[in-house]
């Protein structure tokens, strides 16, 4: 087993870029990773599709004309599917394609913006529809029964009391809270909470979800954990509320 590096601070919001435009998408890149995204990019509609299928990002912009499969219909099949059907989506199109456009927001898009933009009006879309999709980000504490998680200064109360952590298990911790009740496998885990793709053990996320569990339970309280057999995790909301 490889030694995890700890980042300092909460994993960045992850923004997937798919854009067959080299110089468009390096530009995106670029400016996206100097306001502290992380950036996946690809060039066709079928790898966006073999994204999309192993790892969920924050925030997607897609544009409209790629080889492969079309913006609009990678549009059209995250809306269909459970796990992308909220996923942020900004459509980049060409001039001339107002109708189609239309068409655009109609399958789903949240937002579009037409070639050739401002990077800086991009870039305020984006935030722009990410507080709009995590409300929760903005007011910076994460709520559920007895427990709060303050995101701004990193603390941890149950019941009024401190709960000593560490930093992976509090990212841990707010990644599961943040979208509760919704499974996570240990790869998903991995790549969200650790922020890297490496060939970690996927036992090193049971590893780590036992010492949440451990410091959140240490007056017996209930476990707001989940392990979903063959799955992976999930954060019960209503875990105070049960049993
Ligand atoms: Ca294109």
């Amino acid at each position: 087993m490889k030694a995890v590096p700890i980042p300092a601070r909460a994993a960045a919001a992850r923004v997937l870029v798919v854009e067959d435009e080299a110089a468009l998408s390096m530009l995106l890149s670029y400016n996206l990773e100097a306001e502290g995204f992380a950036v996946e990019r690809v060039e066709r509609g079928d790898e966006a599709e073999i994204r999309l299928s192993e790892t969920i990002p924050d925030l997607v912009i897609l544009d409209w004309m790629l080889p492969g499969v079309s913006g609009l219909e990678i549009c059209r099949r995250m809306r269909a599917r459970e796990t992308t059907r909220n996923l942020p989506v900004i459509m980049l199109t060409a001039r001339g394609e107002e109708s189609e456009r239309v068409r655009g927001l109609a399958i789903g898009a949240d937002d579009y913006v037409v070639k050739p933009f401002s990077v800086p009006e991009l870039m305020a879309r984006v935030h722009a529809l990410l507080r709009r999709a995590r409300p929760d980000r903005a007011s910076g504490v994460l709520s559920a029964g007895d427990l709060d998680l303050d995101r701004q200064n990193w603390r941890v109360r149950r019941a009024g009391r401190e709960v000593h952590m560490g930093p992976t298990e509090f990212r841990l911790l707010d990644h599961l809270m943040g979208k509760p009740g919704r499974v996570f496998s240990r790869a998903q885990l991995l790549d969200s909470v650790w922020g890297i793709s490496a060939e970690i053990d996927e036992r090193t996320v049971d590893v780590h979800i036992g010492r949440l569990r451990k410091v959140l339970s240490m007056g017996a309280e209930k476990d707001p954990i989940r392990t979903v057999r063959g799955a992976g995790y999930a954060f019960d909301e209503t875990f105070d509320r049960i049993g």
